[in-house]
């Protein structure tokens, strides 16, 4: 096959960062050939609206949502009644105007693009993630953050913990795209329980530098938050080591590590 077979396969798609609430990101998908765009996790209708009146002749086709917490759904149903866009969500939550239900394994056409829909229990108990192969994209929503992972605010650490090893088993140039932008927070807390990671620290003071210029920190990749993250860490000496330090009691195995970790982010 030549390239421009290859090229000509897939629609060209550019991804922005609407910016939401206080640290809320909604992505938006735009596909110039027939001008039309889809977000995820439309907390407000507000800057998607503001976006599709200063760009004139694209419609909104598609709202994609990863769990049912309301900086998440807040803008549904303006936005489906303002632009008759199709709603996709988890099967197993509330999600406000839903037309598509999906479960882990199923495929969605979105733009033109096929995204397979991943079940990632742990931050909620429905939460799902869309994953775009070709294109290596992740939308995560508040399971994975960069540098650090949701709350469990529905599931157990096992779940979480088994939810986000397998995103550690995309393809290392998967982009990350979640929902928040908390990295720098977060990357506080993985220098405390890794300060020997070389990578992490160069990280940290990179995403300084940028939070100080106003810029994102996302999106970021499996790659990195592989080598940087502390809950994709588990398995590792000096993180073993931290977790056990800090609990002062043995951990049996990688759920526990994990399990300490999250606990002990939640009061850092
Ligand atoms: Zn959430
Ligand atoms: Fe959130």
């Amino acid at each position: 096959m030549r390239l421009c077979d290859l090229i000509s396969d897939y629609p060209m798609i550019k991804i922005d960062a609407l910016p939401a609430f206080n640290d809320n990101y909604i992505w938006l998908l735009q596909e110039p050939t027939n001008r039309r765009c889809a977000v995820v996790d439309p907390g407000d209708a507000a800057p998607v609206l503001a976006w599709l009146d200063e760009n004139p002749g694209w419609q909104l086709s598609d709202i994609l949502i990863t769990h049912h917490h309301s900086d998440h759904v807040g803008g549904v149903e303006s936005l489906k009644a303002a632009t008759g866009a199709r709603v996709s969500g988890p099967a197993n939550e509330r999600i406000p105007a839903r037309d598509v239900a999906l479960n882990d394994g199923d495929q969605l056409e979105v733009l033109g693009l096929s995204f397979s829909v991943m079940a990632v229990p742990g931050h909620t108990i429905g939460h799902i993630a869309y994953v775009q192969p070709e294109q290596h994209w992740l939308f995560c929503g508040d399971t994975l953050f960069a540098a650090g992972c949701g709350r469990l605010f529905e599931g157990t650490p096992a779940q979480m913990y088994a939810s986000l090893s397998r995103f550690a088993e995309l393809p290392e140039q998967t982009h990350v795209y979640c929902t928040h932008e908390y990295t720098l927070s977060n990357l506080r807390f993985a220098v405390a329980v890794e300060p020997g990671n070389s990578r992490l620290q160069q990280r940290f003071e990179e995403v300084t530098q940028w939070r100080q210029e106003g810029c994102i920190s996302l999106p970021s990749t499996i790659g990195l938050e592989k080598s940087t993250n502390p809950f994709l860490r588990c398995e590792t000496p000096e993180v073993i080591a931290s977790a056990v330090r800090h609990c002062d009691t043995a951990l049996k195995d990688s759920v526990a590590v994990f399990a300490a970790l999250r606990s002990w982010k939640d009061t850092f």
